[in-house]
């Protein structure tokens, strides 16, 4: 055969072939349920936000979230603001109840050369945030931050924009720590979150992927890529990410920001399987896009978010950027996950 009808006869056997099973990567939409007023500043500002559960009256809940070039705002659930301090450029926050009250953590570059953790006690009476000192991080842009509290100790993991991951055992109160593990990724992670049923810690490598690795600082610096950024599931950037938690052991799902494509990719805590991924769309609310930080808390928040609140980041949107709430619920639901 010349190599025409060779080429003729491939084609024609491929059209005759039956069509290769490709599995459906489907994005589910749902919508948002409330907003906090936007930030002040009118530019990439908003970046990441914490939630603080009030046990006693959940639907007396708050969120605190960064304004990357300002400070912190303190927001109702309701999205109206309560408070707001002044701390420069607070790139990602987080926040742990411990016995020492309920300390917030945010990673602070003002020096971009020198990485710190600047440390706020809030005051859930009057939703304000009482400054209690910064902490030094080490070397590099601080970028990310997340907090593991233990009965004890509190530490907080800090990412560092060249690829570093320091882990600090703080004294909240006194506003000192201490650098006990060092980790280090092949470029830019940001976005950390910590299980601390299973002591799993996960990070994302913004181009890369999601690493999950062993919370304890004697457990030495290797982690495991448990999902790629493949174009599908997780576009880059991996930005925020949050896990919902179900019951003591290890239930529950890690949602990750998959920045790229405006939508958010989700994997079950117990086998970090991916299971399914979801859009913030256009409803009564603006949907979310270009999402940096996340916080999902699956407990209840009161009538309007029984099962779960879930508040993201809202990269495009007018005057200023903002973050939307989520009925967590609403988004399992949506998901068929149960
Ligand atoms: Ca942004
Ligand atoms: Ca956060
Ligand atoms: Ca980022
Ligand atoms: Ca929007
Ligand atoms: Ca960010």
């Amino acid at each position: 055969m010349s190599r025409a009808s060779v080429f003729l006869t491939t084609l024609l056997l491929a059209a005759c072939a039956p069509p290769a099973v490709v599995p459906q990567i489907t994005t589910v939409s749902v919508t948002a349920d409330g907003e906090t007023v936007p930030v002040a500043t009118l530019d990439d500002a908003a970046d990441d936000p914490a939630i603080w559960r009030n046990a006693a009256d959940p639907a007396a809940s708050l969120i605190v979230a960064t304004d990357k070039k300002r400070g912190l705002h303190v927001y109702g659930l309701d999205g109206a603001e309560r408070s707001f301090v002044v701390a420069g450029r607070v790139n990602n926050v987080d926040l742990a109840t411990t016995p020492a009250g309920v300390i917030v953590a945010a990673s602070d570059r003002n020096d971009d050369a020198n990485g710190k953790i600047a440390l706020f006690r809030l005051d859930p009476g009057t939703a304000r945030l009482l400054p209690l000192g910064v902490v030094p991080a080490g070397p590099g842009e601080a970028y990310g931050i997340c907090l593991w509290a233990t009965p004890g100790a509190l530490t907080a993991f800090v990412t560092f924009k060249e690829g570093t991951v320091r882990q600090i055992e703080l004294d909240a109160p006194a506003a000192t720590g201490r650098i006990v593990r060092t980790m280090k990724l092949g470029s830019q992670p940001e976005g950390c979150v910590v299980d601390a049923r299973t002591a799993r810690l996960y990070v994302g490598e913004e181009d890369i992927g999601i690493w999950r690795f062993d919370a304890r600082a004697a457990a030495g610096p290797k982690g495991t890529l448990i999902a790629r950024v493949d174009g599908k599931r997780l576009f880059d950037d991996v930005e925020g990410l949050a896990i919902a938690t179900e019951g003591t052991t290890n239930g529950g799902y890690l949602v990750a920001s998959s920045q790229g494509d405006n939508a958010f990719a989700v994997y079950r805590l117990s086998d970090e399987r991916y299971v399914g991924r979801f859009r913030i769309g256009d409803g009564q609310f603006g949907g979310t896009q270009e999402t940096d930080g996340i916080e999902i808390n699956a407990a209840d928040f009161g009538a309007a978010y029984p099962g779960g609140l879930m508040v993201a980041q809202d990269g495009d949107n007018q005057p200023a950027q903002n973050f939307k709430l989520v009925s967590w619920a609403k988004v399992k639901a949506a998901l068929k996950l149960r």
